[in-house]
């Protein structure tokens, strides 16, 4: 145990000028501690006789204290490069926003507002109003209410509408959605009762009619955003159901999940339902999320006919659900792209990694395979491929696109310990390994992170030195 007495005391430690440096980037409680991690790990270490002599040099120690100083040190929700392909990828925070949202945002962020402040009357206004009228106009909608995501919009929906009724839904439509969100327990939640009708793969218009009874209050349809029922199937049109609703005085409702506002089968992609052609068909609500194919912020749009929206404001919930100033900052830019199709293409990076043609992402991994053997390691292969990349986020379920994606072999390292090393590192890169290789998806990669990938990369290589 006399190495134990000899671990140097924290003070020394902070002394060290690798170590003191952190002091200006963090809290000095997050680096005392993580120094205090450091002495921990080698006392325990070295009861289990794990440490020896050379250990035990204070130059080393400074050394691993410096890396858990800087893993201190760092916020813990950061950047990280998106490799994997999935441009609405929800475990890295879905859609990246359009410049205009984020000069926004920005603006937002540092100054007082107009959220609810009404400019006429000096009073306090409506903080829905700056995004309703563009809403309205790029959907057809009387009205619209904006909550904090669609699973929130789906509960508010229900719960105004349904509570204490039958709500039908076809068993073709019972979805779980990523994160434990099933329709059905939605729906116990709201208060509302499920009536299912149909079979998993084929429901009728008649099987809605014969279910209804006098306790029903919703005909509702839920897209199957992240599957497809393929083969001897049917499903029910929106359209149809609004008439059904129509005749016998209930609301008919259209969860559809992504919500496309432009047609991207334009692009070779397949279609989507849009919302405009939900509202056209006469649906009484309409739900989506704003960070799938819209490309905003997290929240969960409602469009729908005045006197049912009307509803849904006045309800106890809403005021639990309702979004803050930065989503409805970035939400009303995101939304104004959408009024002109030429500048949406280019500015709003989901829709313009959606349609992005595939040579022009060929194009990209070649000049990032180019700066990536800049590195000259004899360690290091990298190699430009076609592959197929997801869309995510369940918007456009089973879709694969075309891609071209770069290959990284490491001598020395396995496909899952590079995927580590680059995920555990500082930048922080996420690829996908397919066929023992370590793939970084052109499609998600920006020109403007090339950087940051070589020196995620220049760190691993230089780490096996
Ligand atoms: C994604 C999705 C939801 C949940 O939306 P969030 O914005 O993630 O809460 C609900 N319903 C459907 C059909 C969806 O596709």
């Amino acid at each position: 145990m006399e190495l134990l007495k000899r671990l140097p005391k924290v003070d020394r430690l902070l002394e060290a000028p690798e170590i003191r440096s952190y002091l200006t980037e963090a809290p000095q409680v997050l680096i005392v501690e993580a120094i205090r991690e450091t002495l921990e790990q080698l006392r325990t270490d070295i009861r289990n006789g794990k440490a020896g002599e050379a250990d035990l040099a204070f130059e080393t120690i400074v050394r691993s204290a410096a890396i858990q100083c800087a893993e201190a040190a760092a916020r813990s929700l950061r950047r990280a490069v998106n490799g994997v392909g999935i441009v609405l990828h929800t475990g890295m925070g879905r859609a990246p926003l359009a410049e205009s949202a984020q000069a926004a945002l920005a603006d937002a962020i540092v100054h007082y507002n107009t959220l609810q402040a009404d400019r006429q009357t000096g009073g306090r206004g409506n903080r829905y109003i700056h995004v309703e009228s563009l809403l309205c106009r790029l959907t057809g909608a009387e009205a619209t209410l904006v909550v904090n995501n669609n699973a929130a919009a789906t509960m508010l929906i229900l719960n105004t509408l349904g509570e204490g009724q039958e709500v039908i839904v076809s068993r073709g439509e019972l979805v779980e959605i990523g994160g434990a969100f099933r329709i059905p327990d939605v729906m116990r939640r709201s208060g509302a009762r499920l009536c299912e009708v149909g079979a998993t793969n084929r429901t009728h218009l008649k099987d809605y009619r014969e279910a209804i009874t006098a306790e029903t209050g919703i005909l509702l349809k839920v897209h199957q955003s992240n599957y497809r029922i393929i083969g001897f199937s049917k499903d029910v049109s929106i359209a149809e159901l609004s008439v059904l609703a129509g005749e016998h005085g209930i609301y008919a409702v259209d969860d559809l999940g992504s919500g496309a506002l432009i047609d991207l089968s334009r692009w070779g992609l397949p279609k989507e339902p849009m919302v405009q052609d939900s509202i056209a068909a006469g649906a009484d609500a309409v739900c989506f999320s704003g960070d799938k194919l819209i490309g905003g912020p997290q929240c969960g749009i409602i469009v729908g006919k005045k006197e049912v929206i009307d509803k849904m404001k006045k309800n106890p919930l809403t005021r639990a659900l309702r979004c803050g100033k930065l989503t409805f900052s970035a939400l009303e830019a995101t939304l104004r792209l959408f009024l002109d199709e030429k500048q949406l293409l280019v500015e709003n990076p989901c829709i313009r990694m959606l349609t992005e043609q595939v040579d022009e992402i060929k194009k990209r991994c070649q000049r990032l395979r180019r700066r990536l053997l800049a590195l000259e390691s004899d360690r290091l292969q990298v190699d430009v491929i076609a592959d197929r990349s997801e869309v995510g986020s369940g918007a456009l379920a089973a879709v694969q696109l075309d891609t071209f994606v770069i290959a990284i072999t490491v001598k020395g390292l396995s496909p899952d310990a590079l995927a580590r090393k680059l995920r555990m590192g500082d930048p922080i890169v996420f690829g996908r390994i397919k066929d023992e290789r370590f793939l970084l998806d052109g499609r998600t990669l920006r020109e403007d992170e090339f950087n940051l990938i070589r020196s995620a990369l220049g760190r691993v290589l230089l780490e096996m030195h």
